[in-house]
């Protein structure tokens, strides 16, 4: 998540509210945060005002409205943007309008240890419903796609279906993503309830690492493959859209091959199976040594997987990769998934004639990065 930072004035706890940047006479939201360069009393009727000003005149101060002043970066906000004022100066970026790659983060708590995870998660009971639900409220209708991901969101029981309804109440033309370890669909009651709330276009990501409980078991670090596999085909009894999504790590790049074959075997109708980089945070960082490999190093792997399913006319894709690493062959299949705020290019892309086609990297990844990036 994005974030600016400010001084405050009369912050005494969270606001959320959507961007304005600009406060005409009859401009009235109670949901509205002015993001402006230069306050004054007539911008008052915001719910607050965020500001690059250092200077906030006495009247200002006085009138007990929250102000965000100082606030470096006040340019990436813009109209439509849903923040969080955080007391101690922090400005949570929670809803990006113009991007395509928003996503309702519903909880820390996860019921995987994934090696290679690249979120924060925490085996402690943590809900963000209420924030989640005040959120679906303030966002754009016309929103095309939204994420619900996590930890792990199943585990938020009733509570999911409760964010799920508030999309399809509020968000009516938003397709959504839901990314699940897909373990809790194993329980067929919880897949008919989640079906049951009806939403009309909704898609589930679900990882599978390996083709062998050993190994699928060991990157989750639980005993997950069978539940995990009885959820992707419990989902499938209830027609619900299912993908699959195998992030490529020291631990299974042999594998691909195989791993694509026992996909198209046992899960032909999945509508997605996307072949994902890693994002080096978290557990990625902290279990390095065990879990990355230089992307050059497996791309026989990754062709012959991609091969396996193309061929049969299953669709496949490609997730955070660069070009320059990629045989050509596989050039149409990738696609540029990484957030535009975390995307970085390095100092080898500034010459790269494919730089608008290649998706680059993770701000994670600067420093760990393949050996063999060039210039194209
Ligand atoms: S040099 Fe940079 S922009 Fe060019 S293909 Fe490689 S990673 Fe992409």
């Amino acid at each position: 998540m994005r974030s600016l930072l400010g001084h405050t004035i009369n912050a005494k706890e969270s606001l959320l509210g959507r961007i304005a940047l600009n406060s005409p006479w009859f401009f009235y939201d109670p949901n509205s945060i002015l993001a402006t360069n230069s306050p004054d009393r007539k911008t008052l009727r915001h719910l607050a005002i965020i500001t690059n000003a250092n200077n906030i005149s006495e009247s200002l101060t006085s009138s007990g409205k929250t102000i965000y002043y100082g606030v470096s970066r006040l340019n990436e906000l813009k109209a439509g943007d849903v923040v969080r004022l955080n007391p101690n100066g922090k400005i949570d970026v929670l809803y990006e309008r113009e991007s395509s790659h928003n996503v309702l983060f519903v909880t820390e708590q996860c019921n995987c240890s994934c090696l290679m995870c690249p979120q924060y998660t925490t085996s402690n009971k943590t809900d963000y419903t209420e924030q989640v639900l005040a959120l679906i409220r303030l966002i754009d209708p016309q929103t095309r796609t939204l994420g619900i991901t996590g930890g792990e969101p199943t585990l938020l029981g009733n509570n999911l279906f409760e964010i799920i309804k508030a999309c399809k109440q509020n968000l009516p033309n938003t397709a959504l993503q839901v990314l699940s370890n897909g373990i809790r669909f194993a329980d067929f009651e919880f897949a008919k309830n989640f079906v049951l709330v009806g939403h009309p276009d909704i898609q589930i990501g679900i990882p599978l690492y390996a083709d062998t409980d050993t190994e699928h078991n060991y990157i989750v670090q639980t005993n997950g493959f069978y539940k995990t596999l009885k959820g992707i085909q419990n989902l499938a009894l209830f027609k619900q859209r299912v993908e699959i999504r195998i992030v490529i790590t020291a631990l299974n790049y042999k594998r691909l091959p195989k791993l694509a074959e026992f996909i198209y075997r046992n899960l032909p109708f999945v509508i997605h199976i996307a072949f994902m980089g890693m994002e080096t945070k978290e557990l990625a960082k902290k279990n390095l040594n065990e879990v990355w490999i230089d992307p050059y190093e497996y791309q026989s792997y990754l062709s012959e997987a991609v091969e396996i399913l193309s061929l049969r006319k299953m669709n496949v894709s490609i997730y955070n990769h660069q070009l320059c690493l990629l045989p050509k062959a596989l050039w149409k299949y990738a696609s540029k998934s990484i957030s535009l705020w975390k995307n970085i290019y390095i100092d080898e892309c500034g010459s790269c004639t494919q730089k608008q086609l290649c998706g680059g990297f993770f701000a994670s990844c600067r420093n760990i990065h393949s050996k063999h990036i060039h210039a194209l």
